[in-house]
């Protein structure tokens, strides 16, 4: 972000130099206009008049240059924002780094005093909402809203046969069935015959858009009616997420763009100022640029944690497979400090090749997932349990003693022992389990995996259904 700060300061230095340099022919004008009307006043002539007239032309000429030059740099710093925004977007490779890339660049681009962007967490039930201040450095805070506020709050609410809608420059609005006469003339009253016109709280809005486009009124029809009734459902929708975030944060003046990701909303950026003046259009469109940039990112970063947890996840049993567990050893090799203790769990089906014969292999499937259910249910959330390969599974223990790591593998052979399996008419499954903990804190975990292997294979020799410590 250091970029970022150097030119915006950069931009800020250029525009002083400009109002410097302009101060000069201001005093002039200024002077001359004083001179000018000196002149007339003391002597009231048609050339002295043309004085004055001439000047006071410059002087509104030197204004509209002032303005339009201001304007001109308003929009060049609006596209350098921009620009900034798709960078870093292009970099981010987490949603948390794409909140971070868009949040100072909304600020900047739109003077909003907080941005939140709110999206459906994959692995979660519910939305997640952060809400950073654009000061940079300022720390954000995060919040959850239920899942259910991406549901469309008309869609499931067919009602009335007739009904009014309103279009409010390019968007149909939802407005009071009754609308006011005296009301926004900016409101068209439309009347919509047997359409799915849903009613919520007394408001009116059109769900389905083919009937609302016949009877729109001509003036109206001119704006894109099809996409822009199918957007008002996102819309609506980012609009009611930016009043519960009002409702948990006590914002003021906010401004809602919906996020959709792989076609599906997934959420919205809302935007906040104190100030209570309406928003500028300018920060309506820079805030739905953003969003759609910032939905096409997001569904990149989706895709490939997709990706990443199909590589690393065995299909069969859902467990983490032994590309994910070797990458894992790797990760804590690398971090281990002298403290960690590190332990290790193997565990091996019994006599599975003799169940695959007698029940099949299908049948075998199944025993497979509820055996790998019974480990990873057995074990500490902090505790890594894979599937090492065929009907073999590993568990990497954090930090138990040796005494505790016999536990845990006990508790896993319990569980697997005490499986139901009579609905596939399998009498039962046992497991054999190796345990091993590191005995100095520098012991390789190769070489602690060899010795629960060791351990697994002595508890097979011993008659299996068992746990053996190395
Ligand atoms: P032991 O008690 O000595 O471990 O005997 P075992 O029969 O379990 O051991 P063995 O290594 O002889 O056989 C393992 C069997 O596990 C053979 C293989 O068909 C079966 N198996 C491995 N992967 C799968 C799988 O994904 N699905 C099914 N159904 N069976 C599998
Ligand atoms: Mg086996
Ligand atoms: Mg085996």
């Amino acid at each position: 972000m250091k970029d970022t700060g150097e030119l915006r300061s950069d931009e800020g230095l250029r525009g002083e130099l400009r109002a410097l340099a302009r101060r000069p022919l201001f005093l002039a004008l200024l002077a001359l206009a004083f001179v000018e009307a000196l002149r007339l006043v003391l002597e009231p002539s048609l050339v002295n008049l043309l004085g004055v007239t001439l000047v006071g032309v410059v002087a509104f000429m030197f204004g509209r240059e002032r303005d339009e030059v201001s304007g001109l740099e308003g929009s060049r710093s609006e596209a350098e924002s921009f620009a900034r925004i798709l960078r870093g977007l292009a970099r981010s490779v987490s949603p948390d780094a794409i909140v971070d890339a868009i949040v100072e660049e909304l600020g900047t681009g739109t003077g909003a005093d907080h941005v939140a962007v709110v999206r459906r967490r994959p692995e979660t039930r519910n939305l997640e909402a952060i809400l950073s201040p654009t000061r940079a450095g300022a720390p954000a805070s995060r919040t959850t809203l239920p899942l259910r506020e991406l549901e469309d709050p008309l869609s499931d609410q067919a009602g009335a046969d007739l009904a009014v809608a309103s279009v409010r420059g390019r968007r149909l609005t939802a407005v009071p069935i009754e609308p006011d006469p005296d009301g926004d003339p900016d409101l068209v009253p439309l009347g919509i015959a047997r359409t799915r016109v849903a009613s919520v709280d007394g408001v009116a809005a059109v769900a389905e858009a083919d009937s609302a486009v016949a009877t729109l009124p001509p003036r109206v029809r001119r704006a894109p009616q099809a996409t822009s009734i199918r957007e008002g459902a996102d819309q609506r929708i980012a609009n009611r997420i930016a009043e519960r975030l009002r409702d948990s944060y006590g914002l003021r003046n906010l401004l809602a763009a919906p996020l959709r990701v792989n076609g599906r909303i997934e959420g919205a950026i809302v935007l906040s100022r104190r100030l209570d003046a309406a928003w500028p259009e300018s920060a309506n469109r820079f805030l739905e640029a953003a969003a759609v940039e910032a939905s096409a990112a997001l569904g990149r970063v989706y895709s490939l944690r997709e990706a990443e947890t199909r590589a690393t996840t065995d299909a069969l049993t859902g467990l983490p497979n032994r590309r994910y567990f070797d990458e894992y050893l790797g990760l804590l090799a690398r971090r281990r400090r002298a403290e960690d203790r590190v332990g290790v769990l193997m565990i091996d089906i019994d006599r599975f090749k003799r169940l695959n014969d007698t029940f099949g292999h299908g049948v075998g499937d199944h025993v497979l997932r509820d055996v790998a259910q019974a480990i990873a249910g057995a074990v500490r959330d902090d505790d890594v349990p894979a599937r090492f390969g065929g009907e073999e599974f590993a568990v990497l223990l954090k930090n138990p003693t040796p005494g505790v790591a016999i536990e845990v593998g006990e508790r896993v052979r319990r569980s697997v022992a005490q499986l139901d399996l009579r609905r596939m008419g399998v009498p039962g499954v046992s497991v054999s389990v190796g345990v091993a903990v590191a005995d100095e804190s520098d012991e390789p975990l190769d070489a602690i995996i060899d010795r629960a292997d060791q351990a697994l294979y002595r508890a097979k020799r011993a008659g299996r259904d068992r746990v053996v410590a190395a």
